[in-house]
């Protein structure tokens, strides 16, 4: 299959644009999208075959179930039932935007995409390319993350080339996603709002919404070996993980700093290639490595934006050992450490 790539011009983004991307998920084809979390693969969400192509092309298990995109609120109510007023606050405060609410599935929705849950993700994504494109397919998209399966999310057109090209159509190129990290998932199918995956909008500005908030216990795990089960099927697998053996190292940043210098010394001696995972603010002390900052911590958005991106690039140098700093404090934190402790296995050392 020939994967067709569309550039798009965001300053005169047209209607025609999306015709052809439209017509492609009319007929059952996967189409890769740019949202303002990370690059999507979409197809239509109430086709069963289409969403299994997803499945296929990306090699995702299939109990690990996608989110379905809409671009209007009367969306979310073909798709759910039972709505709790809760969502519409939600809706109203965080739509459009990186929330994903888990509501009771409606009969429209095809268990092949939920993978065989009584309940659905639903998300209405900000990005206008997003949006048209939606509006566009006259139909709802169900869509993971356009990545292969446990590698790093994508958040540019160039790296769902580099995991799907020959397997989906189309990829829609927007350029690089502003967020960069996936939506926040919050159930709200029981009786207190739950995160199940944390992501750029924060339990601080759920709860303000919402009064009450807890976590998902799996969204909160430390350890390497997982003793609860997640209640988003998905953050069971392996994920976001670069082909480098990857560690975090937690301290004060000056202990971080020179921790890294002597592992990644000793690694040098051993004659392996190094990664270190750096910010702004400290890039220059790092001694050894092929060093690269992920961005600054006074504009938590450019870390953010990056981490997949950084993470790919240390695969594309060949890096074997990679060093990261900790991201835990920052406002965004929560979210970062989530897709870095996944993507170290959970290797964290406190110094
Ligand atoms: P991705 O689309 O790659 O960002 O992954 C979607 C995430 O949402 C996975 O971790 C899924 O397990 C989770 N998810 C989607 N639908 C549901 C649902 N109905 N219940 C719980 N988690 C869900
Ligand atoms: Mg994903």
């Amino acid at each position: 299959m020939r994967t067709v790539v569309q550039q798009l011009d965001r300053k005169n983004l047209k209607e025609e644009d999306f015709f052809v991307a439209g017509e492609l998920i009319r007929k059952g084809k996967l189409v890769a999208f740019p949202t303002e979390t990370v690059y999507g693969l979409g197809a239509d969400a109430c086709n069963p075959q289409a969403s299994k192509q997803i499945y296929l092309a990306k090699g995702r298990p299939c109990d690990n179930p996608l989110i379905v995109h809409i671009a209007d609120i009367f969306s979310l109510e073909k798709l759910t039932k039972e709505i709790p007023e809760v969502a519409y606050r939600l809706a109203e405060h965080f739509w459009p935007g990186p929330l994903t609410m888990i509501l009771k599935k409606s009969d429209i929705v095809p268990y092949e995409i939920t993978g065989g849950l009584e309940t659905v993700g639903i998300r209405m994504p900000s990005d206008p390319i997003a949006s048209m494109f939606i509006k566009a397919s006259k139909r709802y998209i169900a869509a993971p993350s356009a990545n292969s399966s446990g590698r790093p999310s994508t958040t540019r057109a160039e790296h769902v080339i580099e995991d799907l090209d020959g397997k989906i159509d189309m990829i829609l190129d927007g350029g690089a996603s502003t967020i960069g990290l996936e939506s926040t998932i919050l159930d709200l199918t029981g009786e207190i709002p739950t995160i199940l995956r944390p992501g750029f909008i924060t339990a601080k500005q759920l709860k303000q919404v919402t009064k009450i908030i807890q976590y998902d216990k799996a969204v909160l795990n430390r350890n390497k070996k997982l003793t609860v089960v997640a209640k988003a099927p998905g953050m069971k697998y392996k994920h976001y993980a670069p082909k480098a053996d990857l560690t975090i190292y937690e301290g004060s940043s000056k202990a971080v700093i020179d921790a890294i210098n002597r592992e990644a010394k000793q690694q040098e001696l051993q004659k392996r290639k190094v990664g270190i995972l750096a910010t702004d603010e400290t890039i220059s002390e790092y001694l050894y490595g092929i060093v690269k900052s992920v961005g600054t911590r006074e504009n938590e958005i450019t870390i953010t934006s990056s981490l997949f991106e950084r993470l790919r690039e240390f695969d594309t140098i060949g890096v074997e050992v990679i060093y990261a700093e900790s991201f835990d404090g920052m406002k965004h934190g929560q979210a970062v450490m989530n897709r870095l402790l996944k993507a170290a296995g959970y290797q964290i050392i406190k110094v």
